[in-house]
């Protein structure tokens, strides 16, 4: 209650009010009871004071009187009882005996005397045993609750002490009117006091009530609503610049959220992970893709030991100085990561490590297919090229004594090989090109049927020799489709001559074709070798056969499916192995009817 503005003014108020009357008070009392005092022994002074005194040459003479000396005394003291202020009530006179300072008469009664005799009497009695005449006890002592003024009288043998006492009655009435006085003042002024505060309040704490108010709703994130500046003094400028400062948060504050929804879509959509761990080590961020790579979930209870420790220790990763930082690899459930761990400052508990996880698996893979690839190259280049040069070598060292027969066929050989060795460089052109994406197709609406029936026939007279019954029922119509022609019948080919590759002599190759829901589809099947369950998912990788000699028998180089499935997916089909019925092989084709990127504008 007393920490409000108001509450702070009002005591203040209150308290200035009542100090001052207090000072006031207690000066006004001061200066009273002096003046009296002050008043007091002056007309005392006026009254005894001086050498040829007739009131002191009186009092002197009465006090000679031989008969009754005391009672003269008193006479001329009533007579002069207007001058020295006797009213009989708080001031009166008294006639003292002059060795004993014992009461004689008065104006009043004996006990109106003080039960001590004051250090004025006892001045005056010490002048009368010295039977001195001009030193009277007329000391002021403001801390009695009396004035008295003693003045010796000395007449022949008599001596007595004049003895005027004020009981200070009328100063302490006065003080007492004073002081109620002082009160009235006090209530007055506190009542006014409070008043004013209540009117300062309106006009200072008010505004500051506002702004408070207006901090308060601004602190809470409420920025709606300029406060209104009512004065141009100091509080009016707080006011103003209060707005301006308001302004500037909400601006900064916007550009900041602002930023933050940049980074936060950043963080959830990057396809790199990243995880950030506080000074302990504990997680605080993870993004979608680093939970993905990570597979498991991340949450609150997981620590940077649990999920990087092994690669790195998180203490010395917190030790190294920007821009350095930390690199290592987790092998996660045969995904490999590629992870960059680098600190992030702040202060002290604000600091923290920051980790980036890369997926390298298809990298790292196609790093070793390059290589495999490299190898698989120099291995089939070797063998032929070992053939054409030991041959060679045998023609020349035989020179002319080697049979006209031995030599054609070990020329044929040659040639043979060298054949061999260009179909592979042909073939890896081919896919090269493929890869690169140099290979443009050439696109053209075109009777499926049509090109399946050429492919057909090419590849009669081969099954024929071989003593297959090659097998093509045409279904009742196919549709035009739209694709590089003379690529989908390398495929049409690679597949029907390796159907008749693979199948030992006098067997049945049978070609089927149809088309639904836009698609055009050509199955071969073969009553063949077959393909064994576990070469299945490999036959389109480069290189791949599944009997080595018998491909190279028939002069395959491994390249022809892969070849194949490149320009097949390039038309955006599907080249695949069927489910087959009894030994043999069903390689399937599946071809958009209206060409590449026909799905997409058909929008389905
Ligand atoms: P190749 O030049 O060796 O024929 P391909 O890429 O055309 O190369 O075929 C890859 C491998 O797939 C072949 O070596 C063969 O082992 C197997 N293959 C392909 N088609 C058939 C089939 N119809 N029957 C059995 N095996 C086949």
């Amino acid at each position: 209650m007393f920490r409000s503005l108001h509450m702070k003014l009002t005591l203040i108020l209150l308290l200035l009010i009542t100090s001052l009357m207090a000072v006031v008070g207690a000066f006004l009392t001061v200066s009273v009871s002096s003046f009296y005092i002050n008043a007091f022994y002056q007309q005392m002074s006026d009254v005894f004071g001086g050498e040829n005194n007739s009131f002191v040459f009186d009092l002197r003479g009465a006090a000679a009187d031989p008969e009754d000396p005391a009672g003269r005394v008193e006479e001329i003291l009533e007579a002069k009882a207007g001058s020295l202020g006797v009213d009989y009530r708080t001031r009166n006179y008294f006639v003292l005996d002059g060795e004993t300072g014992a009461y004689i008469s008065s104006s009043a009664d004996e006990s109106a005397l003080p039960r001590q005799q004051s250090a004025n009497l006892l001045a005056a009695r010490n002048a009368v045993l010295r039977r001195d005449e001009t030193s009277a006890g007329d000391e002021s002592d403001i801390t009695a609750d009396f004035m008295d003024v003693a003045v010796p009288v000395m007449g022949g043998e008599n001596a007595f002490i004049v003895y005027i006492l004020d009981n200070k009655d009328t100063v302490s009435g006065l003080n007492s009117q004073l002081f109620l006085i002082i009160m009235q003042a006090l209530v007055i002024g506190l009542l006014i006091s409070v008043l004013l505060s209540f009117l300062l309040s309106k006009t200072m704490v008010g505004p500051i009530e506002k702004l408070t108010a207006g901090a308060e709703r601004v602190a809470a994130g409420d920025f709606g609503g300029e406060l209104l500046v009512e004065s141009a003094d100091e509080i009016g400028i707080l006011t103003g610049t209060f707005n301006e400062m308001a302004d500037i948060l909400q601006s900064t504050l916007a550009a900041v959220e602002n930023e933050r929804n940049k980074l936060d879509t950043l963080f959830l959509h990057m396809t790199d992970g990243v995880a950030a761990f506080d000074h302990r080590g504990r997680l605080i961020h993870c993004n979608p893709a680093a939970t993905a790579m990570l597979r498991r979930p991340v949450d609150g209870d997981c620590s940077y030991d649990s999920l990087f420790g092994s690669v790195y220790p998180f203490r010395e990763v917190l030790a190294l100085r920007r821009p350095n930082h930390a690199e290592g690899e987790l092998v996660v459930e045969g995904s490999t990561l590629e992870l960059y761990l680098a600190p992030f400052s702040g202060q002290d508990s604000g600091s923290g490590v920051m980790a980036v996880l890369h997926d390298i698996t298809a990298q790292r893979k196609n790093e070793e297919m390059r290589k495999e690839f490299v190898a698989n190259v120099s291995h089939e280049l070797r063998t032929p090229l070992t053939n054409v040069r030991s041959y060679a070598e045998t023609l020349r060292e035989a020179g002319g004594d080697i049979p006209r027969d031995t030599a054609d066929s070990f020329l044929d050989i040659i040639i043979n090989e060298t054949d061999r060795m260009t179909h592979i460089v042909q073939d890896l052109l081919t896919l090269s090109r493929l890869d690169a994406g140099d290979a443009e197709l050439v696109l053209s609406r075109f009777p499926f049927e049509e090109a399946i029936e050429s492919v057909v026939r090419a590849n009669a007279l081969n099954a024929r020799q071989r003593g297959h019954e090659l097998a093509y029922d045409p279904p009742e119509s196919l549709p035009l489709i739209v694709g590089d022609r003379s690529r989908l019948e390398q495929v049409m080919m690679n597949i029907i001559g390796n159907a008749v590759k693979y199948t030992p002599d006098g067997g049945h190759i049978r070609v089927t074709a149809g088309a639904a829901d836009g698609v055009a589809w050509m199955e071969v099947s073969d009553d063949g070798i077959g393909i064994p369950e576990k070469d299945r998912t490999h036959i389109f990788d480069r290189f791949y056969r599944v009997d080595k000699a018998r491909s190279r028998e028939s002069g395959g180089t491994g390249l022809g499916l892969s070849i194949a499935l490149e320009i097949v997916q390039r038309h955006q089909g599907v080249l695949a192995l069927a489910p087959h019925q009894g030994p043999g092989t069903t390689v399937r084709l599946e071809l958009p009817v209206g060409g590449p990127d026909s799905k997409i504008l058909s929008g389905e």
